[in-house]
């Protein structure tokens, strides 16, 4: 029997987890809203945090008609899981470093005389609290030389093609899962870091802790848009879900996969490594909507 103390402290990280699983989406008062016509618009929360995930729907009578909507001046998809239901969902992604403010989420549709109607529901984000990691180093492990930098660069020209281009259609089924088998628990996301008073990029990925060579799963079904090494994130594989829907997987010791490859929901896709800037072993999983940088355990642990 171990002393109290110790089995107390045991159960600490799992229990931190759960807590921090918790208050992450920083999310209070999902918003209904009563439009002409008889449509009713939901969206998850009315208060929300930077980098997390809104799922909105719209209600309408018996049939629907043609619905466009965005937020903030974005075009958000809107699809139906089933052709009979009178149900549209749609995803909002928040970018982490989305300025706070009050956003709107506008529908559009024709009306019975062919005017648009229109009907609004405004979400609040606030400022994400995010660790702030403040770290004195000798310029060398900071600056990466000429060519490493154009590396870089050329591998975020990359990512930012495959982020422009939205995919007209709903590649996945179902819910989304965790790319590793029994580990649940990631952290790290949003995590700012400030390396000798020089701001750089937020951590915008959910890094789990694994040994190399633990297979990674495919969150959902998709396509293989990218699947090679890369500077910073080594050897990567990134997803596309349609409707402009990313997952990527990063610092992999192998690839299994090739571009243009569809993928089964939950099937492996590569193993866990160190590969690129990493102090050790683990797996980054990344989710991107429309550009936006999301907590990827959110899509996981809600049902769109
Ligand atoms: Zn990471």
């Amino acid at each position: 029997m171990l002393p109290l103390l110790i089995r107390k402290l045991l159960f600490l990280p799992p229990l931190l987890g759960l807590l921090l699983a918790l208050a992450s989406p920083q999310a209070s008062g999902q918003i209904r809203k009563s439009c002409p016509g008889g449509i009713v618009l939901t969206v998850s929360a009315g208060v929300t945090g930077q980098g997390s995930l809104l799922l909105t729907k719209v209600l309408g009578p018996a049939t629907l008609p043609a619905f466009s909507s965005d937020w903030d001046g974005r075009a958000i998809p809107l699809w139906s899981e089933d052709e009979k239901s009178a149900t549209l969902h749609g995803l909002i992604g928040v970018d982490l470093e989305k300025p706070p403010g009050r956003y709107e989420w506008k529908v559009s549709w024709p009306g019975p005389d062919g005017d648009a109607l229109t009907c609004s529901v405004f979400v609040t984000v606030r400022a994400g609290k995010f660790p702030t990691e403040r770290l004195k180093v000798e310029k060398q492990f900071v600056q990466p030389d000429p060519e490493q930098q154009k590396r870089a660069e050329e591998d975020q020209k990359k990512m930012s093609a495959i982020y422009d281009t939205v995919t007209p259609e709903r590649l996945w089924d179902g819910k989304f899962r965790l790319p590793l088998k029994g580990v649940t628990t990631g952290g790290n996301f949003g995590r700012r870091r400030i390396l000798n008073g020089e701001a750089r990029s937020p951590h915008a990925g959910v890094d789990f802790p694994a040994a190399a060579g633990t297979p990674v799963f495919t969150s959902q079904t998709g396509k293989v848009v990218l699947a090679e090494e890369l500077f910073y994130s080594g050897n990567t594989v990134v997803v596309d879900h349609g409707y402009g829907i990313y997952t990527l997987y990063a610092h992999l010791s192998e690839i299994g996969v090739h571009p243009g490859e569809m993928v089964k929901a939950g099937a492996e896709i590569g193993k866990v490594g160190a590969t690129g800037r990493v102090t050790g072993p683990h797996l980054h999983w990344g989710l991107t909507i429309d550009h936006a940088r999301v907590n990827a355990m959110e899509i996981a642990q809600r049902q769109p």
